[in-house]
């Protein structure tokens, strides 16, 4: 099992396959001049797997594989079909735009993955294309439905942007509003490829939750996980939930269970700080299962208490994107 130097159980990993994507979300990076990795340093599938076997065995038990856009890599369904495999892992999901699952659907069906989350931060048509530079409003929406309707547990991420999706909060709630769907309402955070930098947002949680309720006066609060990154919501005759994410605001670090691996093979600890090992050349070389385990031991047993206390690893604004990160 991994405990942190904080006692904290670390039994979350967010498995990067890629840098990539087929969207350009103005949040995330760039709408262009974007440092993808080279193919080289992306760990392959066999290494993805090897990975993820390993930490498996130190006591991971929830996988959420993310990228960049994981259904970019062509063979991602090879790597989920794996880890379907894994005794000892219990829950797989996957993070997408969801403009190039359709055709995986049925696949992920048969492998027993449930928890899809879709990110779409507009329910309006124009705001989703100034939002992710791409006009794939109709894919996303076809297949977000498909995925509800044929069972799936989905989730919303939307990144409530300052002047430019507010308007979209209330009625992305009315349209989900028939369906079984969490939405849930993140704060942005300053992982954008250097865009854009700011010290502190307009939207938080409470922000948010405050303009939700005066359109909504009666929700319940709904009971969470105790390593829930989301304060949950029912508003009366809905039968969506919604949620509150406050990743700026990192309400939530004293119960963080998570570790992260990028598509290069970073061992990050925690979204704010820097990565604390690569895993990419130690994978690749002798005794590698042994070394990669001594390596993910050593940045778990070293990580910062909160996202506060790991910002102040970086010295000046953040460059890194959240594409490369893996959210
Ligand atoms: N491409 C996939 C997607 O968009 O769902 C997976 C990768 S994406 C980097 C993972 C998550 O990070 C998404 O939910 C996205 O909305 C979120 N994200 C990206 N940039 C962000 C930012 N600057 N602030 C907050 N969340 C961000
Ligand atoms: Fe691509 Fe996801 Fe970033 Fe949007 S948030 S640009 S879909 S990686």
């Amino acid at each position: 099992m991994l405990i942190d130097n904080h006692n904290r159980k670390i039994n979350y990993l967010r498995l990067a396959v890629t840098d990539r994507c087929n969207l350009r979300c103005n949040y995330c990076m760039p709408a262009e001049g974007i440092n993808f990795s080279k193919n080289d340093k992306l760990l392959t599938i066999p290494e993805l797997k090897e990975v993820a076997e390993i930490l498996v065995e130190q006591g991971i038990d929830k996988i959420r594989i993310t990228g960049g856009e994981p259904f970019v890599r062509k063979d991602l369904m090879k790597l989920l079909d794996h880890l379907s495999q894994l005794s000892g892992l219990k829950d797989i999901s996957v993070t997408t735009n969801a403009t190039l699952i359709g055709p995986h659907i049925d696949q992920l069906k048969e492998l027993g993955i449930q928890n899809i989350n879709v990110s779409l931060d507009a329910i309006n048509r124009d705001t989703f294309e100034r939002i992710t530079r791409r006009d794939q409003y109709d894919t996303v929406h076809e297949n977000l439905i498909r995925l509800i309707t044929e069972g799936f547990n989905v989730r919303i991420n939307f990144i409530v942007l300052d002047g430019q999706n507010e308007q979209d909060m209330l009625p992305i709630l009315e349209v989900m509003k028939h369906y079984p769907v969490a939405v849930r309402f993140l704060e942005e955070m300053p992982f954008n490829g250097g865009s854009r930098s700011f010290q502190k947002i307009k939207w938080d949680y409470k922000t948010i939750l405050a303009h939700i309720t005066q359109h909504y006066p009666n929700y319940r609060k709904l009971q969470s996980p105790e390593t829930s990154t989301s304060i949950n919501y029912q508003i009366e005759g809905h039968k969506s939930t919604f949620g509150l994410i406050p990743s700026f605001s990192r309400t939530f670090c004293g119960s963080c269970n998570r570790l992260r691996i990028t598509a290069t093979g970073d061992v990050v600890t925690c979204l704010y700080g820097k990565p604390k090992a690569n895993l990419r050349d130690i994978v690749r070389g002798a005794d590698s299962r042994k070394e990669v385990k001594a390596a993910i031991i050593k940045a778990v047993g070293s990580r910062a208490k909160t996202g506060f206390d790991a910002q102040r690893e970086h010295t000046s604004v953040f460059k890194s994107s959240m594409t490369s990160i893996g959210g």
